[in-house]
């Protein structure tokens, strides 16, 4: 079951030194919320939950002396706590937000972003843009406040209350808490969405672009990787690489993805010169060992699935047979929750995907 709600949301550098590192504030803004400051007029909000079912992006904020630039709008609540922060820095208005990627934990708040400041430009990939804008208004009608989201609540809500699983066995006080909580907050994120309903992408671009506003600059540039159409936000005075979804910390997350580009896109994300990056879920990274780490991991997958593919194995001898248990100890260790996001949102996602573009047949 949560599975499947993973699914819904599919489908649908340098070493910073110690003096820079010890100047960056973080504050805890709501539980399990936090606002960090990256460089003077550079803040990202950070949730918490990357390795919970219900998952949101990180969003980062740039103000000018012209108006504030946005980079992804996660749920709706999480967006009106940010905007309260942002409206306690500048008087200005938001006057573009950026989507990374189309996946609804990045996406789902532009309507929130909408509501605040009509007059916000909301920018994406032209890919990102074709998506969105076609499933955007289907979720928000269907899922967030129509009878599919009224029968998933339903169904988180009597597997929170259950104590037994699917199978009928009796579930451990961990998983429990997990499916608590996991009720709670897809009820409070549809609930804080049909607030404030859907807004689109209205500006794109193909390739890259360059947005100038009140003498910063703002490199955007599409990459795949994560999905297919992943746009990474350079702010070269501040070398600050915001990279979406192409990097998570501390799990990468691998449903749907574009596992031939992937590699070679982290090889051009580590030829930017940044000082710190922020990736798409989890913590800032300020330098580029995890990026490396993550490439490392993608191109294992990518070659033993070639591997398997040229020795003509099926997709569930691949499955049986992948070898991935270093990475697994390098990302998950024993902690229960990284361990379940590495199954759940990597591995087990990803194995089909992989399987099939390198050409395996079921
Ligand atoms: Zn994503």
């Amino acid at each position: 079951m949560i599975r499947l709600f993973t699914t819904i949301l599919a489908s649908l550098s340098l070493t910073l030194s110690g003096a820079a590192a010890a100047s960056l504030s973080e504050k805890q803004i709501a539980p399990n919320v936090r606002m960090i400051r990256l460089a003077e007029n550079v803040y990202s909000f950070t949730a918490d939950n990357t390795t919970a079912d219900i998952v949101d992006g990180n969003s980062t904020l740039i103000l000018t002396d012209d108006g504030a630039v946005v980079v992804d709008a996660p749920s709706a609540h999480l967006v009106r706590l940010h905007i309260a922060e942002i409206k306690k820095l500048t008087n200005k208005p938001v006057r573009y937000l950026i989507n990374t990627h189309w996946h609804s934990d990045h996406t789902i708040g532009d309507g929130a972003y909408k509501k605040a400041f009509p007059g916000v430009e909301i920018i994406s990939d032209d890919y990102t843009a074709e998506i969105w804008n076609r499933r955007g208004p289907a979720l928000f009608e269907k899922l967030v406040s129509g009878e599919e989201g009224e029968a998933l609540l339903a169904t988180f809500e009597k597997n929170a209350g259950s104590a037994v699983d699917d199978d009928g066995n009796p579930k451990s006080a961990y998983q429990s808490g997990r499916d608590a909580r996991a009720a709670r907050d897809l009820k409070r994120a549809f609930e804080s969405a049909a607030k404030t309903g859907f807004a689109g992408v209205e500006r794109t671009f193909s390739d890259a672009m360059t947005l100038t506003l009140g003498g910063t600059e703002i490199r955007l540039k599409k990459f795949t990787g994560h999905s297919r159409g992943d746009t990474v936000v350079f702010l070269p005075e501040e070398k600050i690489l915001i990279t979406g979804d192409l990097v998570i910390h501390p799990t990468p997350y691998g449903i749907n993805s574009e596992f031939r580009s992937w590699p070679e896109t982290l090889d051009a994300l580590l030829a930017y010169d940044a000082r710190i990056i922020v990736p798409g879920h989890g913590d800032m990274q300020y330098s580029k060992d995890y990026m490396l780490l993550q490439q490392r991991l993608i191109r294992a997958l990518r070659d033993q699935a070639n591997k398997a593919v040229a020795e003509r194995r099926k997709l569930e001898e691949f499955q049986a047979e992948i070898d991935l248990e270093e990475f697994r100890i390098e990302f998950a260790g024993d902690d229960p929750d990284l361990n379940w996001a590495w199954k759940n949102y990597f591995l087990d996602p990803a194995l089909p995907v992989v399987f099939n573009m390198a050409g395996g047949t079921r």
